[in-house]
């Protein structure tokens, strides 16, 4: 369904090419990634004048630009496949109060940018943007909190409003992105209060699932019940989970069950269930696939088939990464399916944990050649061949 690699690489140079055969090259031998990945923190840390470097290398491939404006070249190309654009904000780590406002505004500028255009289906917020993460760890764990705390709280519930309201007023539908499980509870209660209030007659809040929790199956099934019961429309993004590794050293470290599962089998075997369960409920579910994987992708088009969904029904994505898994964006979007990129931007230096995650997922475990490699030597031999 996805092998066409002529057709994932259709609007790449051969310089796009050797560009990222290098990157991920690099990237994929675990030591040269760990001291790369260890030289940046450090060189940012002394101010060392890395930017450039950062900027015609790693973020050239997987970003889209420092501004909405900058990235108008990438949301072109895409649009030329078919593909549409999801313009992220990926400014990490900020702590305050006019850093959170910045955050907001971003995304309502991206709402406002996409209402007019086709190419920009969803626009997408991460709640750590918006509060500082402390404060959503106590509100997640019933700490009291004390005046000033409630006040922050009341601003960052109204943020959150603020951008779904615009969401609904302009009908284009706004992403929350998931986060770590000791914070995402605050997350799931807002976004549910959300989708009561705006997903009423069509689904402008999506909330996101991670199935690599062993407790979200069960999640969805409660939602679904809770979504019929008072009649609101449910919209999802399910992904797998970006913090495994940390949501498994917090649970041993602070002695409490592990809250995901341990073997990827399992994962994947929940995100199918997930992804059917949305299928079988689409009456009022609407959903994103933010996958890589080329089975449950593969799954969902068979799903379609099934249920005898149209190709290009809107309540149905499939949504890859900037940079990451061309092919199943590319031939999902040829066969007229409706596909959407995230786009991350922002300035390079608050982008560098976004980046720090791509190249770790891209670091190859045991020596194996990663899926985005594989794929990069295999169009560049079929260039070589014609
Ligand atoms: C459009 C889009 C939006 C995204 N939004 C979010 C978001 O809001 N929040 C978020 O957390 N992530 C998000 N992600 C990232 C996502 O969670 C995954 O990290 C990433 O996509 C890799 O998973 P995969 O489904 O592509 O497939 P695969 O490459 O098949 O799976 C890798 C994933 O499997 C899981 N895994 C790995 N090893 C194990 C193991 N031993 N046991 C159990 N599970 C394991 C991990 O979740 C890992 O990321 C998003 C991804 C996309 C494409």
């Amino acid at each position: 369904m996805f092998d066409n690699i002529k057709v994932a690489f259709e609007d790449k140079s051969d310089r796009d090419l050797s560009r990222a055969y290098l990157l991920f090259k690099t990237i994929s031998n675990p030591i040269i990634s760990k001291t790369l990945t260890a030289f940046v923190k450090i060189a940012m840390w002394l101010h060392l004048p890395i930017n450039g470097v950062i900027k015609a290398t790693v973020y050239k491939h997987f970003c889209g630009g420092t501004t909405i404006k900058n990235s108008q070249d990438t949301i072109d190309k895409l649009w030329e496949s078919h593909i549409g654009t999801i313009l992220d904000f990926s400014a990490e780590g900020k702590e305050s109060e006019s850093d959170f406002n910045r955050a907001m505004n971003e995304t309502i500028a991206s709402i406002n940018k996409a209402k007019s255009e086709n190419s920009i289906p969803f626009s997408v917020f991460k709640p750590t943007g918006l509060s500082r993460f402390s404060l959503l760890k106590k509100i997640n764990n019933n700490i009291k909190l004390s005046e000033k705390e409630e006040i922050e709280r009341k601003t960052f519930e109204s943020r959150i409003e603020n951008i779904c309201k615009t969401a609904s007023d302009n009908q284009v539908p706004v992403f929350i992105d998931a986060e770590e499980s000791w914070i995402q509870n605050t997350i799931d209660i807002i976004a549910v209060r959300m989708m009561k209030k705006f997903n009423t007659k069509e689904v402008w809040v999506f909330n996101t699932l991670q199935l690599y929790r062993n407790d979200r199956v069960l999640y969805l099934e409660k939602l679904l019940t809770n979504a019929r019961e008072n009649n609101f429309l449910i919209g999802l993004k399910l992904v797998r989970g970006a913090y495994h590794e940390q949501e498994i050293e917090r649970a041993k470290e602070k002695g409490y069950p592990c809250p995901v599962h341990t073997i990827k089998k399992n994962t994947d075997t929940d995100y199918n269930k997930a992804l059917t369960l949305c299928i079988e409920n689409i009456d009022i579910v609407s959903v994103c696939a933010g996958t890589h994987n080329e089975e449950s992708s593969s799954l969902l088009i068979n799903l379609l088939d099934k249920h005898k969904i149209s190709k290009d029904d809107k309540r149905i994505y499939f949504s890859q990464l900037l940079g990451m898994s061309d092919h199943i964006s590319y031939n999902a979007a040829k066969q007229g399916f409706n596909v959407a990129k995230y786009v991350p931007y922002g300035p390079v230096n608050d982008v560098i944990p976004y980046l720090t995650r791509r190249a770790k997922e891209n670091t190859s475990i045991a020596g194996q050649m990663g899926r985005e490699l594989n794929n990069i030597i295999a169009e560049k031999k079929r260039r070589k061949e014609v």
